[in-house]
């Protein structure tokens, strides 16, 4: 197994398929997912992939072949996942407002579902009585996560039904005679402090007396990744430790044994990803020199969308003095991925690879600007594999109805 991709090997692959070029090492996942495994073997833990971070159905296959679940936040999601091999009671699906239409028809896949608002609470109880246990999702007033568009658990957070609606909930539980099979809460992404998780599994301490049915709680996703030389995730193994205590308080206290669910998207498929750019141009004014690469927030809109920071590599000049850049996009706003950042000196022509960018890269991509999106390329067992073609022209006008005025 191996958990690096040399220089050279990027090299030959941006040689070989063109850049801009996403590359996932499936190697990187499968260790993730068995340190995962590792920490939390005394525990009663369930993991779904949050599948929103990168869906590519091989990348799915692969996680589906070790073993975990999956976590979709769309019908869609929840169909690559069938169509990936997941049975259904590996598949949860977390709804965010949504119609109820797509919540009967995640029912009539038979996979497990978290309800986000009271009206389709009230729908769902109506429509299925007691007949199909359900999770809900709460929002715990709690703020945590890297950036404030990826925390999702505050008091002005549209996810989530409002601890304060507590007795909203029981009342139609009660009316319905609503299955509550479990509590689920994800406070947001890049969450490093394993005390905001046992914030949440305080607050599901209390509530778990008020649904007699229930059989796991739901603390999200949102393990942090380290994105920075010398920065550190979450702390699975505290995490696992401090989740195992909880499981055995409330067994000691309702004598009763709960399962644990989480939904780590990042923490799955961040590390295994580097994207490889090309550089255009330099660009020398007042304020910075700029190196114009061939890619865009259409391909990894992180940095531009909250911010985010993905250590940059110059491989094609390793060992060149170090020089302050502003690296940025060609598309036609202002388009920073790094602003002021040392790098082995730059020439037009070079590779810069973004570390870090298997999640919500290639994912959050579009075809701004009628760009193309990437291809994406993924490393199994010492072998290469095209996973998606680069786009082409006509991929541009694919669903366009030209019209003959
Ligand atoms: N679960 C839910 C409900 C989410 O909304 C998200 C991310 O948006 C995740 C899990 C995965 O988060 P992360 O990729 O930070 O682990």
């Amino acid at each position: 197994m191996s958990l690096t991709i040399s220089n050279n090997q990027l090299s030959s692959l941006a040689a070989n398929f063109g850049t801009p070029l996403y590359v996932y090492n499936a190697d990187k996942i499968t260790d993730q997912y068995n340190q995962l495994q590792k920490s939390f073997t005394e525990v009663n833990a369930k993991f779904f992939f949050a599948c929103k971070s990168l869906t590519n159905i091989n990348i799915l296959k692969h996680i589906r072949s070790l073993g975990c679940n999956i976590d979709c936040s769309s019908i869609n999601e929840a169909k690559l996942a069938a169509l990936a091999g997941f049975e259904p009671a590996n598949i949860l699906y977390t709804s965010n407002g949504i119609a109820f239409e797509e919540i009967e028809e995640t029912v009539a896949m038979g996979i497990n579902v978290n309800i986000d608002s009271l009206s389709n609470l009230e729908k769902f109880g109506k429509k299925y009585g007691h007949d199909y246990p359900v999770g809900i999702r709460l929002q715990p007033n709690i703020m945590a996560g890297g950036n404030l568009k990826i925390s999702t658990g505050h008091e002005k957070s549209k996810f989530g039904i409002p601890l304060e609606q507590l007795d909203n909930i029981l009342a139609l539980v009660q009316q319905y005679q609503i299955n509550i099979a479990g509590l689920h809460v994800h406070t947001g992404s890049e969450i490093k402090d394993v005390s905001v998780f046992m914030q949440v599994a305080d607050i599901f301490f209390d509530l778990v007396p008020l649904f007699p049915e229930l059989v796991f709680i739901d603390l999200g996703g949102g393990f942090k990744v380290p994105y920075k030389e010398n920065e550190t995730g979450t702390d699975i193994p505290l995490l696992a430790q401090k989740v195992n205590e909880t499981l055995q308080k409330l067994k000691d206290t309702y004598n009763k044994k709960f399962q644990v669910w989480f939904e780590p998207g990042k923490y799955l498929v961040s590390e295994s990803g580097t994207f490889i750019t090309s550089v255009n141009v330099i660009k020398n004014n007042k304020a910075a020199t700029f190196v114009g690469i061939n890619s865009g927030f259409n391909h990894l809109i992180r940095p531009m969308f909250y911010e985010s920071y993905h250590k940059i590599s110059n491989i094609s000049n390793p060992d060149g003095p170090i020089k302050n850049y502003a690296v940025v996009g060609n598309i036609c706003e202002t388009d920073t991925f790094a602003w002021d950042r040392p790098l082995n000196e730059v020439r037009e022509g070079d590779l810069l690879v973004f570390h870090n960018a298997g999640a919500y890269g290639f994912e959050m991509g579009s075809n701004y600007n009628s760009r193309f999106l990437p291809a994406q390329v993924m490393l199994k067992n010492g072998q290469v594999y095209l996973i998606r073609k680069r786009d082409v022209f006509e991929d541009l006008l694919r669903n366009q109805i030209e019209i003959d005025w």
